[in-house]
């Protein structure tokens, strides 16, 4: 069979057996309500990764089923194919509250009107991935390591996307071509050394073509370190079957970096895919975008820290917010995410504390920032102060 294959309407055997016994799956009263919205649908479905793809949540008139829509929301779905398409997988829309337009996981997968307003700083592609691009599908910024963009559509669509410009259900694979080409990009240029494999999101391809992807790059004698970007198991943990963690375990080690926002996203389900993952020896960091009225209160943003540590994800970067068109609404100040790191460093387990990073316009790459400990440095001698506000010297060694 052709690798090169999308995720299929089949219904295969490799549903995640974590909650399907002998006995039946047992589901949530908030998804046993969303459930009830899909005629037919069993509980063996909705632990049916495919079957949650299929059933993702696309219209207004579903979607008002289940949540009691805003005018805002109402008028920005109705607008949003020109920008974003919708698209909420059942088991993430079971995590929203119906009545609270302010839920966290509503703000980021429903559309609302102030997408479609823009501001003069923003941009099509903010951190200037086409112009580092030798090859269609690979972003070579750094000289060791590429980004391989290997499909365009993901489980859920954040409405704060930095990649936007380009994802959605159009393309569900790119063509053998284009992968081909990839890979000899990446075979002849003996520096690379990284491959971080992104999307779209690379967990809503079928098992064989993702095993494609790896080992190809795996026979790649110079590509010493494989890792995944994505967001499936937060929005569609159904994904983290036994079959796909036994495929990684044959190509380990391979490395995950999963996009967490909210504490809320941490239920039961996510943490059993989790924990799926790091059983099997997949080491996992995650990143977390600044997003208004979602993580910018450092209560939050700590609790989502802890709560990661908790299930085995190491917090790894909290990105401000890229300025794509329409993010106005999503976007803070500076200064909150430095305030938000001042809040953590010494106030919580070093393990919790992430690194802020701004991901520079144009293309300048990832640039950290936080708060300043430096109080002065003069003829060796620095003034540092401490996360109380307490002031110490450290003295350079005499030369
Ligand atoms: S999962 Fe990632 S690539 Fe997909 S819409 Fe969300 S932020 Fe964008």
């Amino acid at each position: 069979m052709n690798p090169i294959e999308a995720t299929d309407n089949k219904v295969q055997s490799d549903k995640s057996p974590s909650l399907v016994t002998e006995k039946g799956v047992k589901l949530t009263a908030k998804e046993n309500r969303v459930i009830n919205f899909f005629s037919d649908a069993t509980p063996f479905d909705w632990e049916d990764w495919r079957w949650q793809l299929r059933n993702r949540i696309r219209t207004k008139e579903v979607l008002s089923k289940i949540i009691n829509l805003t005018p805002e929301e109402d008028f920005g779905i109705n607008d949003c194919e020109r920008k974003l398409t919708m698209s909420i997988p059942p088991y993430f829309a079971s995590l929203m509250n119906p009545d609270d337009p302010t839920c966290p996981i509503r703000m980021q997968c429903v559309p609302r009107r102030f997408e479609l307003e823009t501001s003069s700083e923003e941009m099509v592609d903010p951190c200037g991935e086409e112009n580092h691009s030798p090859v269609h599908g690979l972003v070579h910024r750094y000289p060791d390591r590429v980004l391989f963009l290997v499909n365009e559509m993901c489980a859920m669509y954040c409405r704060y996307c930095t990649r936007s410009r380009m994802v959605g259900d159009g393309n569900r694979t790119l063509s053998l071509d284009t992968y081909n080409a990839a890979f000899d990009y990446i075979r002849s240029n003996k520096k690379i050394r990284d491959v971080l494999i992104s999307g779209g999101d690379p967990l809503t391809l079928s098992d064989r073509l993702l095993e494609h992807i790896i080992k190809t790059l795996k026979s790649i004698p110079h590509i010493e370190f494989v890792r995944i970007g994505t967001r499936v198991p937060v929005t569609l943990p159904q994904r983290i079957t036994f079959d796909l963690v036994k495929m990684f375990k044959r190509y380990a080690p391979i490395w995950m970096s999963i996009h967490f926002n909210h504490p809320k996203e941490i239920s039961k389900r996510v943490k059993f895919a989790c924990d799926l993952l790091a059983d099997s020896g997949i080491p996992m960091g995650s990143q977390t975008v600044l997003l208004k009225g979602v993580n910018d209160k450092p209560a939050i943003m700590k609790k989502l820290m802890h709560e990661l540590l908790k299930i085995r994800v190491r917090p790894y970067y909290i990105y401000q917010c890229d300025p794509i068109l329409g993010s106005k609404h999503f976007r803070t100040p500076v200064s909150v995410g430095i305030d938000i790191m001042e809040k953590l460093r010494g106030h919580t387990t070093g393990y919790a504390i992430p690194t802020l990073v701004i991901d520079a316009p144009g293309g300048g790459g990832k640039i950290p920032i936080g708060p300043n400990y430096v109080v002065s440095s003069e003829g060796g001698r620095h003034v540092l102060r401490n996360y109380a506000g307490k002031q110490f010297v450290y003295q350079d060694p005499a030369c």
